[in-house]
């Protein structure tokens, strides 16, 4: 199962992702997280990218197609993976389309997590609070949501248009908004 997760930030992909991790047992793989590692590490990929993530910038598609590409070239996700956080623009969903093409691991499924505004920036201050993210302040956060209206809602008739996009209704509790992917994806309501 090769799931794309779409959904502006604060929008629960992350939570969503590590549930289907557990229910699916295939990878994560999320580029923020990639690069919120390489900067604590302080590799110079790293702190080069920090610059442009705390300001709610997107990191150059160069940077980010060569670390996905070699995330995806690893052997554990020959079961599949759930992308979370790429492709940012169509740009990068052109060129994984290219890669998983090549590496003959079409995506299956591209879900959009879809939800209003308002609650985003509620669940980011809240965020901002138990996790420390230094990209959610709210300057950063207004800018991220522009970024997301511009450049990544575009993925999701990328996906539509390939038949692909299936949209979820992101209000409600972290385990209503995981049953309605789950029925997506045909998993009905199975216990853990
Ligand atoms: P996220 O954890 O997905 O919210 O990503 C945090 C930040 O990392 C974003 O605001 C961007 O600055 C950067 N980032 C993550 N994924 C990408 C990507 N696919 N392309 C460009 N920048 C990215």
């Amino acid at each position: 199962m090769r799931i794309v997760l779409l959904g502006p930030p604060g929008s629960g992909k992350g939570t969503q992702a590590a549930l289907l991790v557990e229910r699916l047992k295939i990878p994560h793989i999320s580029t923020g997280a990639l690069l919120r590692n390489a900067a604590k590490r302080g590799t110079e990929l790293g702190l080069r990218a920090k610059a442009l993530t705390d300001k709610g910038e997107l990191v150059p598609d160069s940077v980010i197609s060569d670390m996905i590409e070699e995330r995806l070239s690893r052997e554990d996700v020959a079961k599949g993976f759930i992308l979370d956080g790429y492709p940012r623009n169509i740009a990068q969903a052109k060129s994984l389309e290219i890669l998983l093409e090549r590496l003959n691991k079409p995506v299956d499924e591209a879900i959009l997590i879809d939800i209003d505004a308002e609650l985003i920036i509620k669940r980011i201050a809240k965020r901002a609070q138990e996790e420390g993210r230094d990209d959610d302040t709210e300057e950063t956060v207004r800018n991220r949501l522009r970024v997301y209206t511009e450049q990544t809602a575009p993925v999701a008739d990328f996906y539509a248009k390939r038949g692909l996009l299936t949209r979820v209704l992101g209000e409600g509790n972290k385990d209503e908004i995981f049953q309605r992917i789950l029925s997506i994806l045909n998993l009905g309501a199975m216990t853990a």
